[in-house]
């Protein structure tokens, strides 16, 4: 299975990559991921993409086609993926498509899901991170099972994005809409793509995804 989730910035992509890893038994690739590690790691890409971020713009497509194309190579992707947070332009997903070609693989579906701008500033606001095992909760949506200790790991020690506040979701937003929207009819035209309600509860998001798989 080869599924990109396309959203939003805190349309529920990550969350829902991680249920697919379960059922699917696929690997999640997050783009926003990989360059978070590298900007804590202290790399030279982790150097040159930390502002970006940090301002909501998106890194040059060159960097994130080369990135996906490494990654996409390794052997644990195989069986398909799960892409979350790549393509987001239209480069980056013409790029993806000869990529694909070169290897004789078809992309199976692209999941919209779908969420107004408003209640998303909300989502970001109030997300946060496992800093053990990566597990994403909400303060009001998604509360750990006991306060203050991840359901997964049983870890202590919670982060919360830097570019997460209200100030940078505009420029997210922004790129968004204007770099990231245009591939709705790209994946229309090409007959794989499906939408979601991405206002309904995590557990129904899932069923729709599901049902659109
Ligand atoms: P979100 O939760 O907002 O969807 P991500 O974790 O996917 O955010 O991405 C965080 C940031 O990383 C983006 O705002 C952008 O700066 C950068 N980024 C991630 N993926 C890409 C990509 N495919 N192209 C360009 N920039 C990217
Ligand atoms: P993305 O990867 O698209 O940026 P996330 O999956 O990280 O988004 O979700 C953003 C925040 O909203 C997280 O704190 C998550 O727990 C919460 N969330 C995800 N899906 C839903 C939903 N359907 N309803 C309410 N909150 C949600
Ligand atoms: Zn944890």
């Amino acid at each position: 299975m080869k599924l990109i989730l396309l959203g939003p910035p805190g349309a529920g992509k990550g969350t829902q990559a991680q249920a697919l890893v379960e059922s699917l038994g696929v690997v999640q690739l997050s783009t926003g991921d990989m360059l978070r590690a590298a900007v804590a790691a202290g790399t030279d890409l982790g150097k040159r993409v930390k502002a970006i971020m940090e301002a909501g713009e998106l890194v040059p497509d060159d960097i994130m086609i080369e990135m996906i194309a490494e990654r996409i190579a390794e052997p644990d992707c195989a069986k398909g993926f799960i892409l979350d947070g790549f393509p987001r332009t239209v480069a980056q997903a013409t790029a993806f498509d000869r990529m694909l070609e070169e290897k004789s693989l078809k992309l199976d579906r692209v999941i919209e899901i779908q969420v107004e701008d408003l209640p998303l500033i909300e989502r970001v606001e109030g997300r946060f991170t496992c800093a053990s095992c990566g597990e994403g909760y909400h303060e009001r949506f998604k509360r750990p099972k006991r306060d203050g200790i991840c359901d997964v790991c049983g870890g202590t020690e919670f982060v919360r994005r830097k570019d997460d506040n209200g100030e940078t979701m505009k420029a997210r937003l922004k790129a968004y809409h204007d770099q990231t929207a245009p591939l709705l009819p790209y994946y229309r035209g090409r007959k794989v793509l499906r939408t979601v309600d991405g206002m309904a509860s995590i557990e129904e998001v899932k069923r729709q995804i599901g049902a659109a798989l």
